[in-house]
This record gives structure tokens, sequence and C-alpha cells, in this order.
């Protein structure tokens, strides 16, 4: 499996990173030893003084395809979960001054929590997802679908034009504003709408 992720997907987060606003999607992979399941802790690595959080929705493909349209995308995701899009900001600065690629960055091991899934059928709305993070029980960022830039469908369709979809990949699809650094011993629990569904320490 692959783990895709959409950067600036929220028009608030790509203005509190000084980053123009795409207008196309932008798009990175993490591997699957990027991948924390269970409420695993995550360790902090020693090649990053700045790790930062961003939560994120996170999309379950559930069939193959390539060059999907984007009327017919919502039929390759059912499953929605939340994921953290864990970042060194400090690496990451250095390869965009240095127009480098972002792996040592965004890649390194343990850079994905993720929660469980659950149906999209499941939700209320499933084009009006509400999701926070907590940091030590205090909201510090707080998001909702409708302010994506790019939709689910538009994501999916678009990514698959370069890379096809397999059952079992993980979209992250971006993170509102709020970014910020972790610290040993924090307690971070992410929500889709009310229901806490990450919960995992930082060690
Ligand atoms: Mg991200």
């Amino acid at each position: 499996m692959k783990i895709i992720c959409i950067g600036r997907n929220y028009a608030n987060h790509a203005k509190e990173m000084n980053s123009a606003v795409p207008e196309e999607p932008v798009f990175f992979m993490k591997p699957e030893t990027a991948l924390i399941k269970n409420n695993q802790p995550f360790y902090l690595p020693d090649f990053s003084k700045e790790i930062h959080h961003e939560v994120e929705l996170v999309l379950k493909i559930s069939k193959n395809g390539k060059n999907i349209d984007e009327k017919f995308a919502h039929k390759y995701y059912s499953e929605i979960g939340i994921g953290i899009d864990f970042t060194a900001r400090d690496l990451q600065k250095k390869c965009k001054e240095k127009g480098l690629p972002w792996e040592i960055a965004k890649a390194f091991d343990g850079s994905a929590p993720i929660s469980e899934f659950m149906p999209l059928s499941k939700l209320k709305s499933s084009e009006k997802i509400n999701f926070h993070l907590d940091i030590n029980n205090k909201t510090v960022q707080k998001g909702n679908s409708t302010d994506l830039i790019f939709s689910f469908n538009k994501v999916v369709s678009y990514v698959s034009k370069f890379v096809t979809l397999k059952t079992g990949d993980l979209i992250f699809t971006g993170t509102p504003e709020g970014v910020g650094a972790v610290s040993i011993g924090d307690v971070l629990d992410a929500y889709l709408e009310n229901e806490k569904i990450l919960s995992f320490e930082i060690k």
C-alpha cells in the first residue's frame, strides 16, 4: 500500500505557511513504514528540532483505479479516518530553500499515525465533516471538509492521473491552519465530528 498526502489544501493553512494557494493539487507520498496504528506513541526523532502536527481527514481507497473521472471518484473510497501528517518543519524549510524533495521532512518512520476507519455512510454528512485536534486537552486545529480547496473527488481524480490507486491506499487530504510543534509528554487527541478516534502520546 501507499500513502498519498495532499499539501496546501486549506487556504488558511497555505497563508500561515506563506505559501501561494495552488491552482492544482500538490501531492507527495509517505512509505508504509510511516504508519503508526492502534494509538501507539510517536517517538521524536533525533534529526529534527521542530516536528509539527498536521491533523488531516484520511480517505481509504476501496477499489483499484487509474485516470478516474471526477464524477465517478466517489466510488473509489467508502471509509474515512483521521491521521497526523507529522512534518520535520526545520528540514522541510531547508528542502524548500534548496529546491530539494521533501522526503526527509515528511516520509520518515512514524510520520503518519492513523485512526481506525469508519464508513462514510455512518456520518451525518459525507460532505460537511468536522474534525479537530486537541493537545493536552486544548484544541489546536479545527477543520471542516467544506473548506477544502480541492474536494475529495477532485483529489482522487487528480492523483489517479499520475499514480494508479489500489485498494487499501490512503489519501491524507490536507491540514487546516494551526499547525505547530509537539514536545515530549504531549497527548494528542483527534476527533471526527465529536468522536475521539485517535489518541496517543509523544515520547
Ligand atoms: Mg499535510
